[in-house]
C-alpha cells in the first residue's frame, strides 16, 4: 500500500489507477479507524479495482479547536488497517497540505439542509464537511465514493452536491455497524465512561422503539418523536439534543409519514456527543428489516 501526504502524489496515484483501466474507490475518513469504517474499505474493495482509503481531520468541519484537537489520531495503527484490508493507497494529508492558504476563502454552501438537524447543533459543520469533500473528490477524479448511513444527513448532502454540482463521482452508502446491544459504532465511543457506555444503547432502543411503532401502523410524526424522546429521556445519564422523523427523498419532516422514512436521534452522554439513525420499516421495501450491521470487535 502506498502511503502518501501529498494532494499531487494521491491525483497521480488515481490517474494512473483509470489510466490503467480500474475502477477506482475512495473512502474518505477521518481516521482511528473501526469496524464501520472497514466495512466501507470491504465495500470498495469488492466492487473496485484500486481502492483509496483518505485520512485527514478536518479542521473545517469543528466548532472549537479544543475538540479538533481532541480527535484521536492514530495514524500507524490505521495504516496497518487499512493495508490488511486490501487498500492500495493511503492519503494521509496534514493541515498545510489540504489547505496551504491557512484555509479556503471558497467554500461549498450546503443549502437549507445543512442548517437543520446536526447543522442547526453544529453551525458551519456542513459547510466544512462539502468543502473537504469536494476537494478529495477533485484530487481523486471519476470515481465510487464509500459513505455510511450513519452520518445520514452528511450522506444526504454529499448526495446532494455531487447532483447539483455535476460531480462526476458515484456515491454509494453503506449500513451502520453496530455493537451487539445497537450502539453504532464511533470513534466517540471510545471517550465514555463504562456508565456512560451501557446508557448510550438507548439511542437504538428509542429508534428501534419508533421502527416497532410504524410496523404496527403507525404514521403519525408526533407520536414518534414523542416516544423516542420518552425512551431518551428516561434514561438519566441522557441528555436529548434531537429527535426528528425525516423522508429519505427530500429529507422534509412531514406531520404523517407517507413514504420511507428516516428516525434520527442526536443525545449527549457526559462531554460526548453521539448521533444514530434508522430507516424505518415501510411495506414493500424488501424484507421491511433494516440492513444494519452487527460488529465483530463491538468496538
Ligand atoms: P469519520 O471517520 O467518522 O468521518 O467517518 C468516515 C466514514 O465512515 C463516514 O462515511 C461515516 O459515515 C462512516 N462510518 C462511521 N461510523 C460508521 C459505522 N458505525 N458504520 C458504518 N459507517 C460508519
Amino acid at each position: 500500500m502506498e502511503v502518501t501526504s501529498s494532494p499531487d502524489q494521491f491525483k497521480q496515484a488515481m490517474d494512473g489507477a483509470r489510466a490503467r483501466g480500474e475502477l477506482v474507490g475512495l473512502v474518505p475518513t477521518m481516521g482511528d479507524l473501526h469496524e464501520g469504517h472497514a466495512l466501507l474499505i470491504r465495500s470498495a474493495r469488492d466492487a473496485c479495482g484500486f481502492v483509496a482509503v483518505s485520512i485527514f481531520v478536518n479542521p473545517l468541519q469543528f466548532g472549537s479547536r479544543a475538540d479538533l484537537d481532541a480527535y484521536p489520531r492514530r495514524l500507524d495503527m490505521d495504516r496497518a488497517m487499512a493495508s490488511a484490508l486490501g487498500a492500495d493507497v493511503l492519503f494521509a494529508p496534514g493541515e498545510a497540505e489540504m489547505y496551504p492558504d491557512g484555509g479556503p476563502q471558497v467554500t461549498v454552501d450546503p443549502g437549507p439542509l445543512g442548517g437543520r438537524l446536526e447543522g442547526a447543533s453544529r453551525p458551519s459543520h456542513f459547510r466544512g464537511v462539502l468543502t473537504v469533500v469536494a476537494k478529495l473528490f477533485a484530487l481523486a477524479g471519476p470515481c465510487r465514493a464509500y459513505f455510511g448511513e450513519k452520518d445520514a444527513q452528511q450522506l444526504a448532502l454529499v448526495r446532494r452536491m455531487v447532483h447539483d454540482l455535476n460531480i462526476p463521482v458515484r456515491v454509494v452508502a453503506c449500513p451502520t455497524v453496530r455493537a451487539a446491544d445497537g450502539l453504532a459504532v464511533s470513534s466517540r465511543n471510545a471517550r465514555l465512561s463504562s456508565r456512560e457506555r451501557a446508557a448510550a444503547c438507548v439511542l437504538f432502543d428509542s429508534l428501534s422503539t419508533a421502527a416497532a411503532l410504524v410496523r404496527r401502523g403507525e404514521r403519525r410524526s408526533d407520536l414518534l418523536r414523542a416516544e423516542m424522546a420518552r425512551r431518551i429521556g428516561a434514561e438519566p445519564l441522557a441528555r436529548l439534543d434531537y429527535v426528528a422523523v425525516v423522508d429519505e427523498e427530500r429529507w422534509e419532516e412531514p406531520s404523517v409519514i407517507e413514504s420511507p422514512s428516516r428516525a434520527l436521534v442526536a443525545a449527549r452522554f457526559g462531554e460526548t456527543r453521539l448521533i444514530d439513525n434508522l430507516l424505518l420499516p415501510w411495506p414493500g421495501e424488501g424484507s421491511m428489516q433494516n440492513s444494519d450491521v452487527s460488529s465483530r470487535s463491538g468496538r
